[in-house]
């Protein structure tokens, strides 16, 4: 059957959570309760985030040099490359931001990869989220995977979701396939559901071979 991939892209494509790397090095103390309560589902990413910024002390500039280096999963370039020759749709759905992922993907010669994030807007008084991807029925989510991949996936197709962690909790209900690690796959472990674990793209592009 042909396949649709759905990938997030902090610790999934990129080898650390790059919004993650940004709070750590740019915010005043007090962000880590914030980012516990979102872990938790207290909070939405709107909340978190929108708090977050306001601890946050850095300009664009220094935004990007920070995103310079970051690296990549060193297999995602052929994942790329193996779901374009079998013609498989893939799809960046991240809960993160979409002009920093376009950075990163622009400077790792990934181009013409569909995203959808977060924008992040820039004041004079400083950053904030705006969320463009929002699902009334979740509430939690900044961008609700759930609601686009079920506004993406074509009948007939097999909806196959790649994810490390909360931002990912949403969306593996409804996939028909879920590659899992770090805390996605322990939050699938205790919710019964069905996810494959895997380490980096090497082990889908196996998947994909035998699939
Ligand atoms: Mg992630
Ligand atoms: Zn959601």
């Amino acid at each position: 059957m042909k396949k649709i991939f759905f990938v997030d892209f902090d610790g999934t494509i990129t080898k650390v959570d790059v919004v993650a790397a940004m709070v750590k090095k740019f915010c005043r103390p007090g962000w880590q309760e914030l980012n516990e309560q979102w872990e938790r589902g207290e909070i939405s990413t709107e909340e978190a985030a929108n708090k977050t910024f306001q601890l946050f002390d850095a300009t664009m500039e220094d935004i990007f040099r920070l995103m310079d280096t970051i690296e990549l999963d060193e297999y995602f370039h052929r994942f790329i490359d193996a779901c374009s020759s079998k013609n498989y749709p893939v799809f960046i759905l991240s809960d993160g931001y979409e002009i920093i992922i376009r950075y990163i993907l622009q400077k790792h010669g990934l181009n013409g990869i569909q995203v959808f994030a977060n924008k992040l807007v820039n004041r004079k008084d400083g950053f904030s989220i705006s969320c463009t991807y929002m699902n009334n029925e979740c509430q939690k989510c900044g961008t609700c995977k759930t609601k686009l991949l079920h506004q993406l996936k074509p009948i007939n197709t097999q909806a196959v979701v790649v994810g490390d962690g909360h931002s990912d909790t949403c969306v593996c209900h409804q996939a028909d396939v879920v590659f899992a690690k770090k805390s996605l796959l322990e939050y699938c472990r205790q919710n019964n559901i069905k996810a494959v674990p895997y380490r980096n793209f090497k082990d889908i592009l196996d998947w994909l071979k035998r699939n």
